[in-house]
């Protein structure tokens, strides 16, 4: 069998397994190979049925069989019973009050239970097992599992020192069981004998990785645990380090372009920093001080700052921006200095609310400073789906007004205005710049190689990119997904703010903080209502489902709670213009109370709203928790956030407290990973990372030696020249990697 040989002429498929086939994006026998277990069925905790003994809980595997259902003798209660059997014995097995599981086993099928061995008067049984149906079961095939630990199984499979075979993914029409075999076959026919590894071999030697032959056979048909562990490192390492090689790449090819270089008078941004109402975080000022660096090189600066909701930085982008505004254009063409006009930003915000936000802040930070000689203020303009503006207006100097867009893009292209804030409505075609020398890109996660490229001007000068974000992440996510940006993080709040005052609160507790809840109302405060996510591997149940709770508790809040209040839903099923309507009527106070799924996690100000309630909260990743909790910090006035949860295991609620305690949401994110693991990061599949590179997150050690490995080999060979199988493997993982 050939790598590339199609399944469709090696197997026998049938229309079912075709389908399945598709559905998972299976087409080659290399596919094949890399379709990897999810798991591996352990058998080291599995009994013998002859060793049973009342009051264990036991995992056994046999063959079920006098499969009936009936009802309790007295109690009438429905239930199932059955009989499962292996080589040494067998025992009865009953499910109470669950007699629909007759149903789903079948006689004669090969089962895994797991149950309480329970002793009765008439004798012994495993009382409600959980069950799993086997892709392939030893005795199937007459070898046992349960032969001493030096005895062989049989040659072809794997030896039992405890460790199973491997459970794949299943979708309908095709099982876990056919992909055991079909793997099988493949190995057999020595498929691997001439593949060659894309991962170069100084690097597998230094981590000591095994080799993609080892590593495929490894990761399908392990030995033992610690071969399997082995091999998923190696396809996780490889996962962070082809992301990184991409990332790095993007990275070298932006800082190919020449950029404006941005000159400060340091005098003059501390004069500028002296008119904000407050006095900056240290780290506002470092974070600055690193950005105005980056502007005064001759290459394009690539950063991201991350800090939590609140952390001001609004005022680090504007900082940045007055100094832009403030430099002449340099003539590239003239190779000197211009001695009119200014540089130009263009400030994106993720929607219109946030852009018009945006925007009026700018009018604050950029008033003229008459104290120091100014009189004019700076042009800035706004641009978004729904209509432009401009300030000042031509009448008043203190106020904005609407323009046209056609006008707005002309006073952007010849320069007249020098900031220019609104939605990605900013980077099209349409938009054209005379000086842009800074892009700022407020909340929105990653600005790829495409997007990049079209802010390149024909004469290769590209400008400045300041990235911001408040999703908190762990610094092993942030370094591999944002590897072609340098960080700066703001990790402290402003001084004087007051903390969100958050409480657990458990269902006996409800009515009581609902009284609480409405004493905040009653001083003309507003309150949002978040209802959960509900994970669904269909996309369209799952926001059917969302849809329905949030709308539902807002019927149900009406009804029986808030009665005198107005109540609003928002939710992902609603247009763009639906939203903005009901945001505009909440920023408005029209609404008192909104109920949302979590889509108002974005940058949402409504100052006035100050009490946030979470429901379902153990749904909900803490630093997912702590972004929604992130809305009512806006507000000078005491903030309070009740997260309302329904499962009263003190694990949970242990886990929830550390929203009282963790110092800011990166801490959180990093909690998240370590107790629940990646995958309550939420959002995986936005960053494009499977879940077993979501392995190497967990592990800084192999996401900074890929970050390095990344990076050397990018500086050596920036296209890979030497290495055209990794590079393809990166194009093919990855897809951005931009061929020359
Ligand atoms: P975010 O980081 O969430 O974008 P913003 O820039 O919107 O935060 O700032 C939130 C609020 O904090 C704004 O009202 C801003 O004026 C204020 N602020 C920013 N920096 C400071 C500071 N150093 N001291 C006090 N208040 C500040
Ligand atoms: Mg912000």
């Amino acid at each position: 069998m050939q790598l590339h040989d199609k399944l469709e002429e090696k197997f026998r498929l049938d229309i079912n397994q075709k389908k399945a086939l598709n559905k998972l994006k299976l087409f080659s026998v290399s596919d094949m190979l890399f379709h990897f277990p999810v798991r591996y069925s352990d058998i080291s905790e599995v009994k013998r049925i002859a060793d049973l003994t009342a009051g264990d809980m036991a995992t056994v595997y046999g063959k079920i069989s006098n499969l009936k259902t009936k009802k309790g003798f007295r109690s009438k209660i429905p239930m199932a019973e059955g009989v499962i059997e292996d080589l040494s014995g067998k025992i009865k097995i009953i499910w109470f009050n669950q007699a629909y599981l007759a149903k789903m086993i079948h006689e004669g099928e090969s089962v895994k239970l797991t149950g309480k061995v329970t002793q009765s008067k008439n004798g012994t049984y495993l009382a409600n097992p959980e069950f799993e149906k086997l892709p392939y079961m030893p005795i199937d095939s007459h070898d046992t599992l349960f032969s001493t630990k030096n005895e062989s199984v049989s040659q072809n499979k794997i030896e039992n020192d405890g460790f199973s075979y491997p459970i794949y993914a299943e979708t309908r029409g095709i099982t876990s069981k056919w992909f055991y075999h079909a793997i099988e076959k493949i190995l057999r026919e020595k498929t691997l004998d001439n593949i060659s590894d894309y991962i170069p071999e100084y690097i597998l030697k230094k981590y000591n990785l095994p080799t993609l032959k080892t590593a495929l056979i490894w990761i399908h048909k392990p030995k033992n645990s610690k071969d399997a562990e082995s091999a998923r490192k190696r396809f996780a390492f490889e996962e962070v380090f082809c992301i990184q090689l991409e990332r790095q790449h993007d990275k070298f090819e932006y800082r190919k372009n020449k950029s404006f270089q941005v000159k400060t008078e340091k005098k003059d941004m501390e004069d500028f920093l002296k008119t904000f109402p407050f006095k900056p975080t240290n780290s506002q000022t470092k974070s600055i001080e690193t950005i105005l660096n980056d502007l005064a090189k001759t290459f394009p600066m690539s950063r991201l700052l991350e800090g939590d909701v609140g952390s001001g930085k609004t005022a680090v982008a504007a900082t940045a921006s007055y100094v832009v505004v403030n430099n002449r254009p340099f003539d590239f063409a003239q190779g000197k200095l211009q001695s009119f006009g200014n540089l130009q930003v263009a400030y994106m915000a993720p929607t219109e609310i946030l852009a018009t936000q945006h925007f009026e802040s700018f009018i604050k930070y950029f008033a003229p400073r008459r104290d120091v000689g100014e009189s004019l203020p700076i042009n800035i303009g706004l641009i978004t789906g729904s209509g432009c503006r401009k300030f000042p207006s031509k009448s008043d100097p203190n106020d904005w007004t609407t323009i046209s867009r056609t006008q707005l893009l002309k006073w952007t292209a010849n320069g007249e205005i020098p900031i220019l804030i609104g939605t990605h409505a900013l980077i099209q075609k349409s938009v054209k710049f005379k000086n842009l020398a800074l892009v700022v890109i407020d909340e929105q996660h990653r600005f790829g190689t495409a997007q990049r490229r079209k802010l390149v001007r024909k004469d290769g000068i590209a400008p400045h990119l300041l990235s911001m974000t408040a999703t908190p992440i762990p610094r092993t996510l942030a370094l591999t997904i944002y590897g072609d940006l340098d960080l700066s993080l703001l990790d402290e709040m402003p001084a004087g703010r007051k903390q969100i005052i958050t409480e657990i609160i458990t269902p006996n507790k409800r009515e009581q903080t609902y009284e609480q809840i409405k004493q905040e109302l009653k001083k003309g405060r507003q309150l949002y209502v978040i209802c959960p996510r509900i994970f669904e591997p269909d996309p369209e149940k799952e926001s059917a489902l969302n849809v329905k709770s949030a709308v539902e508790e807002a019927k149900r809040l009406k009804k029986e709670i808030f009665q005198e209040y107005e109540i609003g839903v928002l939710h992902s099923k609603m247009t763009k213009e639906e939203k903005e309507k009901v945001m505009q009527e909440f920023t408005d106070g029209k609404i008192h109370i909104l109920c949302a799924t979590s889509v108002i996690e974005v940058g949402v100000n409504v100052p006035n709203a100050t009490v946030i309630i979470i429901e379902g909260a153990e749904r909900f990743g803490l630093a997912q928790l702590h972004q929604l909790r992130g809305r009512v910090i806006r507000s000078s006035d005491q903030a309070y956030c009740f997260i309302f949860a329904e499962a009263k295991s003190v694990k949970t609620i242990a886990r929830l407290k550390a929203l009282k305690t963790a110092k800011n949401g990166f801490e959180l994110a990093e909690l998240d990973l370590t107790l629940r693991g990646a995958g309550e990061l939420g959002g995986t599949k936005q960053w494009g990372i499977t879940d077993l590179g979501m392995e190497a997150i967990k592990n800084i050690k192999m996401v900074e030696a890929a970050r390095v490995e990344a990076t050397t080999l990018i500086t050596e060979d920036p296209e890979l020249v030497k290495y055209p199988l990794l590079k393809q493997k990166v194009h093919q993982k990855v897809g951005e990697f931009h061929f020359e």
